[in-house]
């Protein structure tokens, strides 16, 4: 017998099939210090003792979004796609999502800290491209996991 929270469950993994996916994009951005302020000739803050920057000048804001769309993982052993795939081409996984999507994915792809979160794993956007099939634009990143966490 399944228990009221397993049958949610699997509701929820039913309907899941019919939605898209959400991914969420974390990207930084860096603004001058407001507690001490950036000096332009040193390089670092105007205070190199504040406890706001740690003396850098600069301060760190991560910005959260979230895009729909679908996610492809890479099948290892079983390329998606005909002939003979790499993994070190296709990344380790493929999000397709609307074409207006494609800047902000750029900008994930142009940071050097900026990531994406597909069900709880963290990638790296390695490549961003405009994909036209039957008429229609979309947007198709190819990401690859961050290892090293
Ligand atoms: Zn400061």
């Amino acid at each position: 017998m399944i228990s009221r929270l397993g049958r949610r469950r699997i509701q929820k993994q039913i309907e899941g099939l019919n939605t898209n996916d959400r991914v969420a994009l974390f990207i930084p951005s860096y603004y001058d210090c407001p507690d001490c302020g950036y000096d332009e000739k040193s390089g670092a803050g105007k205070n190199i003792t504040c406890l706001t920057c740690n003396g850098t000048g600069r301060v760190e804001v991560w910005a959260t979004a979230y895009i729909l769309g679908r996610v492809a993982w890479t099948d290892v052993g079983r390329p998606r796609f005909s002939g003979v795939v790499g993994t070190e081409e296709l990344g380790d996984a493929t999000f397709e999502t609307r074409l207006a999507n494609k800047e902000l994915l750029e900008d994930v792809r142009d940071s050097e800290k900026a990531y994406i979160e597909i069900d709880g794993r963290r990638l790296r956007v390695m490549s961003v491209d405009a994909n036209r099939i039957e008429g229609k634009t979309t947007t198709v990143a190819r990401c690859e996991l961050i290892r090293n966490d």
